[in-house]
């Protein structure tokens, strides 16, 4: 009750720490101990703030100060493990962010350390085991056999948090539920962060004592929401203690960001969701891709500057009998030729309104086979949480959102350019 909250600190980095500290003229010192509150303890009012005078305390909730922690609303549990959350803001409107435990939560293959780890240990991520047992156990469970499958979160896993970055998404891709959403609006950086946070503090861990890989491949187009991802992915790093190397953000393909975010000092690993072998194929797949074509795309990914053993993923969803084909698998490679890159194959997650047809294993694993024969590696992603709608593509918020026109015309939305 009380005072209606004006500011939050969540999403405040440290220079606008120190301001409101100096502001209330309190030692410089403070900055530290509010950010470690909000980002390592992830305390959720100032009242908590133990390291705080209680008269400080007090004052910054009168002043209309607080941290405004994002609220888990619902929680789905697959048998694979995986949880789906239905976070909600201040505002009423919420997101999904999914907890992938002990798995390669998609980022296999794309040079993050769980999918390199989980090779060099021997546990395929070939994709040919683990779709097998998929399709197996008729898409329930998702699972292969892993040791340590059922091992419970603790310093030694290395869990996955997918990360939403809008409410809704305007990119329109022809096969992923969000897109059916729109867009509502941004994220946030602290709501984004708010839910790494909510996340965390639910399943009791804690980085970088427990490692945490983040991908940014929710709902929404990171990209298209720029700023407030990039701050977010900072806050993550010196905030919450997240290394760069465990975090990577997906793309449709926003061509002018993929430049703007090569160019930054601190950023996540870089995938672009590729989908078609050829701009036709990919202009009805993707609608975008109007605007910025493969050629455009591909020289943006040739020019993107690497770090030391840092290589761009690729994701292709693949779609039965659409651009499944050895003849796409073959096209794929041509395009890929010569660039640091690997290749993550998502067979498509099935959903309500989508039309397109999971391929069978035989052709996800032909086309990973083409790939792998040109000296490309590919990899299958696991499908994670298919039975509680929590895979890739599968995110659509329990409560649907009402699109707003207004960011649909500031978005991008080449269908509607004409
Ligand atoms: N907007 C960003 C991040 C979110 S999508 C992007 O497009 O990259 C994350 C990944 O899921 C993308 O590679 C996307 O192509 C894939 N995807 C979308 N719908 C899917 C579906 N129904 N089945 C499987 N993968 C899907």
């Amino acid at each position: 009750m009380g005072v209606p909250q004006t500011s939050s600190l969540l999403g405040m980095d440290r220079e606008e720490i120190a301001v409101l500290v100096s502001e209330a003229g309190e030692p410089g010192y403070r900055t530290k101990q509010i950010m470690d509150a909000v980002y390592r303890q992830r305390v959720e009012s100032p009242a908590e703030i133990s390291t705080l005078p209680q008269e400080f305390r007090e004052r910054l909730a009168e002043s209309g100060v607080g941290v405004g922690a994002a609220k888990i609303e619902k929680k789905f549990s697959s048998v694979d493990g995986t949880v789906r959350y239905l976070i909600v803001f201040a505002d009423g409107q919420s997101v999904e962010t999914v907890w992938m435990p002990e798995g390669d939560g998609g980022e296999a293959g794309d040079g993050s350390e769980a999918g390199v780890e989980a090779e060099s240990s021997g546990i395929s991520i070939s994709g040919a085991e683990a779709w097998a047992s998929f399709v197996a156990t008729g898409g329930a469970a998702g699972s292969r056999p892993l040791s340590n499958q059922n091992r419970r979160s603790s310093s030694s896993g290395r869990s996955t948090i997918c990360i939403s970055s809008q409410v809704g998404c305007a990119v329109d891709c022809q096969f992923c539920l969000t897109a059916l959403l729109g867009v509502k609006r941004n994220l946030s950086a602290g709501e984004i962060v708010g839910q790494v946070c909510a996340l965390l503090k639910d399943q009791g861990v804690s980085p970088p004592e427990d490692r945490i890989n983040l991908v940014f491949m929710g709902m929404g187009e990171p990209f298209l929401n720029y700023d407030n991802f990039i701050k977010a992915a900072r806050l993550l790093v010196e905030g919450v203690g997240i290394a760069e190397r465990r975090m990577t953000v997906s793309t449709a393909g926003i061509v002018p960001r993929i430049r703007d975010f090569g160019g930054e000092t601190i950023r996540p690993k870089l995938a672009i969701s590729l989908n078609a072998s050829n701009d036709a194929l990919r202009t009805r797949l993707m609608p975008l891709n109007k605007k910025w074509n493969l050629e455009m795309l591909l020289a943006a990914a040739r020019e993107f500057p690497l770090r030391t053993r840092e290589w761009i993923t690729f994701e292709y969803v693949l779609l039965g009998g659409v651009n499944d084909l050895p003849e796409n698998a073959r096209e794929v490679a041509e395009m890929l030729r010569g660039l640091r890159c690997k290749v993550n194959l998502i067979a498509l997650n099935p959903g309500p309104g989508i039309d397109f047809m999971t391929p069978s294993a035989e052709r996800v694993m032909a086309f990973q086979d083409i790939l792998r024969g040109a000296g490309i590696p590919a990899f299958v992603r696991r499908p994670r949480g298919r039975d509680i709608y929590a895979a890739c593509g599968q995110l659509k918020r329990t409560v649907e959102v009402a699109t707003s026109p207004e960011l649909q015309l500031q978005s991008i939305s080449p269908k509607r350019e004409g």
